[in-house]
């Protein structure tokens, strides 16, 4: 009786500068990276050409990734909730569901930084006019190729397929 208890304080004493070494640490890696995000903030002005697309709202929830708005983004830029959910998550490498509201659940934990990235990268390759920036677009397949149709100038851009 006596020598379980003593082995339980021993742990307990044991565990305690750890646990204490581990959340300081990861406090300065929340603090860096928080940094490091804000001194981004400023590339947004480079995008002014994407218009009123709405700011994906990304958090995490545990071991997973919530992005909430993900149906109303993927409606502005006029591409099948699907077809965005693919790229994303084929990218990431990581399984994913859709809910019914458009809410994305992504299995593992992705900083709204890689999402937005990703989402940049899409955009550029399946949405925007290669000839006036316009984010007003449609995607559409003509005998298995996949082409940008512009709605601002009439431009028509193949691309490779998804
Ligand atoms: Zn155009």
């Amino acid at each position: 009786m006596f020598r379980c208890r003593s082995f339980a304080t021993l742990i307990i004493i044991n565990l305690n500068p750890d646990v204490n070494r581990v959340s300081v640490s990861s406090e300065k890696d929340y603090l860096s990276l928080l940094d490091r995000l804000y001194s981004k903030v400023p590339e947004k002005a480079k995008k002014q050409g994407i218009q009123a697309l709405p700011e994906l709202n990304i958090f995490n929830v545990g071991n997973m990734t919530i992005v909430k708005n993900f149906g109303e983004y993927c409606d502005r830029l006029r591409r099948d909730l699907k077809v965005c959910t693919k790229y994303l998550l084929k990218e990431l490498a990581a399984p994913g569901t859709i809910e019914n509201n458009g809410q994305l659940t992504i299995q593992g934990k992705f900083s709204s930084q890689v999402i937005n990235t990703l989402m940049e990268r899409f955009i550029h390759s399946y949405v925007q006019c290669m000839t006036c920036k316009s984010i007003d677009t449609v995607l559409k397949m003509d005998k298995k190729v996949w082409i940008i149709s512009c709605l601002a100038c009439g431009a028509q851009t193949p691309v490779k397929p998804l």
